[in-house]
């Protein structure tokens, strides 16, 4: 990755197709925020995870390759997911403005799309990292229902749906994912912490993290990520950001980056 595709990468986005990435850990809410995100700027969001799981469904020769590791909380191996990706970020919507929900994990990921970025000149506003506690995360989890056809997701507790195991929003019976049990939780925590620590630090060290409670409540935490939003879309200083890029640390995911 050369210091020119992190120029691109934080050079301030123009255009308002509004370019995020949530990340955090697993239950952090990401795909909760998700969805009022994609509504609210007509985004295309990309969920690493519902496409795997998608592919999983039909049986595809990428779902037969996935489904064991997904059940056993590892990652999908990178070759698999940058070419999925790479299919993904040709379709025509991503030209809109894209939400990026569960990728990059990995530092092989963020290299790839960093340069992607840079290669078509579509810099990003904004990473916002949802931050959140091991504990908090295993009782979210456990809890979490999903829809399987619209992908909405539920707390039996915290956010429940209106008629007890039914989606809200198109009826469907509620799944509880097989991932979602505590020792899988802990294996999927244990893999964030080594893998995908190190692509926060990153997008930390470049000037493009933003950090959100988010143990807070959904509604809060939407309000907080709408602030950072509308900040990121109104900057209008390319110049402070690459100076914060050059004062910031210029070794990420693990080499040199030349100056
Ligand atoms: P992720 O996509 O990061 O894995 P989800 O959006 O699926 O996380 O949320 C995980 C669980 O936590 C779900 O059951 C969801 O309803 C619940 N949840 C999400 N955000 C909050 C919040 N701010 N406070 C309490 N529970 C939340
Ligand atoms: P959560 O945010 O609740 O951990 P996701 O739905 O994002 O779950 O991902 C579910 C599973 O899909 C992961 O545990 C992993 O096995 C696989 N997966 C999703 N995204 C990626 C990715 N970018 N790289 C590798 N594996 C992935």
């Amino acid at each position: 990755m050369s210091v020119l595709d992190l120029r691109r990468l934080t050079g301030v986005a123009r255009q308002q197709a509004l370019r995020l990435i949530l990340i955090g850990p697993p239950g952090a809410g990401k795909g909760t925020q998700a969805a009022v995100l994609k509504d609210r700027y007509a985004l295309a969001h990309i969920s690493t995870g519902d496409m795997l799981r998608e592919e999983v469904r039909r049986q595809s020769p990428l779902g037969l390759q996935a489904k064991t590791l997904m059940a056993a909380g590892r990652l999908v191996p990178d070759a698999l997911i940058l070419d999925m990706m790479a299919q993904r970020l040709q379709q025509p919507d991503v030209s809109r403005g894209f939400l990026l929900d569960g990728f990059p994990r990995s530092r092989a990921q963020a290299e790839a799309l960093v340069s992607r970025l840079a290669a078509h000149n579509q810099p990003l506003h904004s990473v916002v990292q949802l931050d959140l506690q091991d504990e908090e995360i295993v009782r979210r989890l456990c809890l979490r229902r999903s829809c399987p056809a619209c992908g909405r997701v539920y707390h039996l507790q915290s956010n429940a749906p209106i008629a007890a195991g039914y989606c809200d929003a198109d009826g469907s019976a509620l799944v509880h994912r097989e991932d979602d049990n505590e020792a899988t939780i802990r294996t999927r925590l244990a893999v964030f912490h080594e893998q995908t620590e190190p692509v926060i630090e990153f997008f930390r060290s470049v000037g493009l993290l933003q950090r959100v409670d988010a143990s807070l409540p959904i509604e809060h935490v939407e309000h907080l990520i709408e602030r950072l939003v509308q900040g990121a879309l109104t900057k209008t200083s390319p110049l402070r950001t690459s100076r914060r890029l050059t004062a910031g640390k210029t070794r990420s995911l693990g080499r040199a980056v030349p100056r």
